[in-house]
């Protein structure tokens, strides 16, 4: 199958892809699963140490990958940099902790000896989506390769130039070859791929839809998954927060990466006595967004990842207005892919927009009486990625967070990953962990290893 990759700020045809063939994924799951077998026996220090010169490839190409994704999928170059950035910075941890993070459990119990050894499960497919091409797929490979597996990175067709690039960073870093391999191939050879008994187990990130499809076959053949799904985060806002941080912040939890983040804030759930200052103050920052050509510094927000985003977005911001929301602002598309900075107001929980997600640049905002019809209303949606709390009143505050239905929650900032904590979601957002300890505990065997006497 032929495909292209798409400019969505232009249009324009940045490059055409052939899909590999079935033989050919699986002559290359066969190279990656002889590499992992030589690959599991490095000392976990020389793997640690190939993550640093992972870093320092990633800090050294910056520019060059960043613009690999501005172009592909339209973030902003800022954004960009500052995403292969935090890839370097996770490899750095990574490399860091890795001892402490793979340390052998030791057990008290009877016998001589009783370990917890943590052991790699062999080759591991990744899916991943366009909207963060790099740091998702090294979110994914980083840990996995840790932990003595190799990987092959299925990317989001969209983003195809990244997924080259990701793999040739491995290379250059010294990855063994066969180690981290990209294929392109279409949803069936991957399906196929993921049947195989080489493939030990599979990493999506990507909509819920994709991940039940993956996670069937996986189920069927009974292979490890991680999902990484779909959200529609809660961003709650009691009566005493700062009006001004608070909209600051909801600015960037929901127009970065022109609302293109599983973890974006997506519901605004606001207490009465603060809704109409909050959202007034909203409503001028969405107005000062800068949005244009992603490829200058001063734009804030781009385009969406193509045309057909754009029609869905606005397609559901129709919907919304059918079904009583009013547009505060925004509510339109611009040119091709662009569509405008959008606050809908008069939302109630009933609505449909208050329980899907938005993938774009639109917040709904939905006024509560209390804190309680504040969880309520949180909790009231399939998803259960992350989630945020603004208050002075941190106790409040921690004690609203952990009763969020979420894997991320927050107080007083917005949800953000950090590989020194566990990231991912329940419910239909998802199941497993990325990031920290955690992920690398998700591709392994966890072998309970002991030891007794040989006496009668
Ligand atoms: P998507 O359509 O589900 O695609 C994600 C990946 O899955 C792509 O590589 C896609 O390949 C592949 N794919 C989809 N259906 C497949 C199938 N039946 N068989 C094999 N592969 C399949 O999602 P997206 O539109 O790219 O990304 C947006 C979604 O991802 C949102 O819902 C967002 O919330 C979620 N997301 C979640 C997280 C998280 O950490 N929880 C992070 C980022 C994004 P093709 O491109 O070739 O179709």
């Amino acid at each position: 199958m032929k495909f292209k990759t798409v400019n969505p700020s232009t249009g324009e045809v940045l490059k055409e892809y052939t899909s590999m063939s079935k033989e050919e994924v699986l002559r290359i799951a066969e190279k990656c699963n002889t590499a992992q077998k030589t690959w599991k026996t490095k000392p976990l220090k020389e793997r640690a140490a190939l993550l640093v010169k992972l870093a320092a490839v990633l800090r050294k190409n910056k520019e060059k990958y960043a613009a690999i994704m501005t172009e592909e999928m339209g973030k902003p170059i800022n954004d960009s940099t500052a995403e292969i950035e935090k890839c370097a910075w996770t490899a750095e941890v990574y490399a860091q902790n890795a001892e402490r993070w793979l340390k052998e459990e030791i057990v008290e119990a009877d016998g001589v000896k009783h370990r917890v050894v943590f052991q790699p499960l062999g080759v591991i497919l990744a899916v991943m989506p366009w909207n963060f091409p790099f740091w998702q797929a090294l979110r994914f490979g980083m840990p996995a390769l840790l932990s003595g597996n190799t990987g092959m990175l299925k990317h989001a067709s969209a983003t195809t130039g990244a997924a080259l690039a990701v793999e040739s960073a491995f290379k250059e870093a010294g990855f063994p070859e066969h180690v981290f391999r990209t294929i392109i191939a279409d949803h069936e050879t991957v399906a196929e791929l993921l049947a195989h008994p080489i493939i030990k187990g599979v990493s999506l990130t990507g909509s819920t839809p994709a991940g039940k499809k993956i996670a069937a076959i996986a189920g069927q053949h009974l292979k490890k998954v991680v999902l990484e799904l779909g959200g529609s985060d809660p961003f709650i806002v009691r009566e005493d927060a700062d009006v001004e941080l608070t909209a600051q912040n909801a600015l960037k939890g929901r127009f970065q990466n022109c609302g293109q983040s599983c973890i974006a804030a997506k519901r605004f759930i606001v207490h009465e006595k603060i809704a109409d200052a909050f959202t007034k103050r909203l409503a001028e920052l969405a107005g000062k967004l800068v949005v244009g050509n992603p490829k200058k510094m001063n734009t804030t927000m781009g385009p969406l990842v193509n045309e057909n985003a754009a029609k869905d977005i606005d397609a559901q911001v129709k919907r919304a207005v059918a079904e009583g929301a009013r547009i505060l602002t925004g509510g339109k598309r611009m040119s091709g892919a662009f569509y405008s900075p959008t606050i809908l107001t008069n939302i109630t929980k009933g609505m449909k927009v208050a329980q899907e997600e938005v993938f774009g640049p639109v917040a709904s905002i939905i006024v509560v009486h209390n804190d309680d019809e504040a969880i309520e209303i949180a909790n009231n949606t399939p998803f259960g990625l992350g989630g945020s709390v603004w208050t002075k009143d941190l106790e409040r505050g921690e004690h609203i967070a952990r009763q969020i239905e979420a894997g991320r929650v927050f107080v007083n900032s917005i949800v953000k990953s950090d590989p020194r904590m566990p990231f991912g979601g329940i419910k239909e957002s998802g199941l497993g962990r990325e990031l920290s300890h955690w992920a690398l505990r998700e591709f392994v065997n966890i072998k309970g290893l002991s030891v007794y006497e040989h006496k009668k």
